[in-house]
């Protein structure tokens, strides 16, 4: 089954640390960009394959209108095969929702609500440049709720400016009392130029200590396993069965088609990328021209790498046997001598077929993975 990425490039205001493909908001360019997108979905090459998740990334998805929202998902319906229980994510910041945009969001189609919430502490979110409040966030979630979404995560970001375990512990306090479905916990990544490190030096804020950083990333899925989640991805975790199954495409080998400015897609060893620029793909799209920037068959090689780097991610780890099968190599013997230095440490276990990281392993996951490249 394939996944569907849309990605819509528009913000209401942009957040000092980001690095994602987006813009300010624009009416009339996104009232074209809506066109251009139906446009490309239906024109796919792809039509007729069965998918079964769609997933509305960006950028800020919910500031289209719930109509153009379920216009793009007709447009899916009506070029690929896709089936009632297809999994429809929408990623919201909590500053444009409300009761009756979500109740409008669920009757165009949508099933699942990924909020960018990324803390619950006010002080961290105006560090951050992020426009909603901690309430708003929270309201959010239970808008989403009375509208009938069952299926909420919440993006949070650790190790943030200033921010101590205390404070964390706050935070992930607050996620467990909410109460999503899923959760993602992404460590603060600061980009060479981003204007937040600029921040940060004028006002002298700083970093807690790597060692309270592996501190907090430990003591917060602890206490998500208390609180009833399943870790099932190095930053992820999810009460059982609201897994992100569109996300589990990229970690499990799976193919996905995508569509919009910098969007990319991997199907049948192929993978390719839009152009990023939201004015060139509209302009493309609009004069009958491929979006495509670059398209390029995979290496065994690479299809090799990805799969193992993926899978590592995942807490079930890697099935050697099935990648044996898929790629003709045996793993174990290709890459286990260079492995075993992390096994006898605790980092990372073999049981039967499988190898899988260990929490601590977790925090050396790319030291781990550099092994395989
Ligand atoms: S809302 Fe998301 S995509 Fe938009 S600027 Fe902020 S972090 Fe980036």
């Amino acid at each position: 089954m394939l996944g569907v990425y849309l990605h819509i490039p528009f913000c209401s205001s942009i957040c000092n640390y980001c690095n994602f493909n987006r813009g300010l908001f624009d009416a009339a360019l996104k009232a074209r960009y809506v066109d251009a997108l139906d446009a490309e979905i239906r024109a796919t090459p792809l039509a007729g394959r069965a998918a079964d998740t769609i997933f509305f990334g960006g950028g800020t998805p919910s500031l289209l209108e719930p109509e153009e929202i379920g216009r793009l998902i007709g447009a899916c319906r009506d070029s690929f095969t896709i089936g009632d229980d297809c999994e429809i994510t929408l990623e919201t910041n909590p500053e444009t929702s409300s009761l009756a945009r979500m109740e409008r969001f669920r009757a165009a189609g949508v099933n699942r609500i990924s909020f960018g919430v990324q803390s619950f502490r006010e002080p961290e979110l105006k560090r951050l440049g992020r426009i909603h409040t901690a309430d708003r966030a929270i309201a959010g979630v239970q808008e989403a709720r009375q509208a009938g979404f069952d299926n909420v995560s919440l993006d949070l970001m650790m190790w943030l400016p200033q921010q101590s375990r205390e404070n964390w512990c706050e935070n992930v306090e607050s996620l467990v009392a909410v109460g999503p479905e899923h959760a993602s916990l992404y460590l603060l990544e600061l980009y060479p130029n981003a204007p937040l490190k600029e921040e940060m030096a004028r006002s002298g804020w700083s970093l807690a200590p790597d060692d309270d950083a592996a501190e907090m990333y430990l003591w917060s899925l602890e206490r998500l396993d208390r609180a009833g989640y399943r870790q099932y991805e190095i930053s992820n975790v999810a009460r059982p069965g609201r897994e992100s199954r569109h996300n589990l495409k990229y970690w499990k080998d799976g193919e996905w088609a995508g569509f919009g400015c910098g969007a990319h897609a991997t199907v049948g060893g192929v993978r390719s990328r839009n152009v990023a620029s939201t004015e060139e793909y509209v302009t493309r799209i609009a004069a009958g021209e491929p979006a495509v920037a670059e398209r390029r068959m995979l290496t065994a090689q690479e299809r090799l790498e990805d799969a193992l780097f993926t899978g590592l991610r995942l807490t079930e780890g890697l099935d050697l046997d099935a990648i044996g099968h898929r790629y003709g190599v045996d793993v174990w013997s290709r890459f286990g001598p260079s492995l075993a230095p992390f096994a006898d440490a605790g980092l990372l276990l073999r049981e039967g077929d499988r190898i899988r990281l260990t929490r601590d392993g977790m925090l050396l996951a790319n030291e781990i993975m550099g092994v395989f490249v």
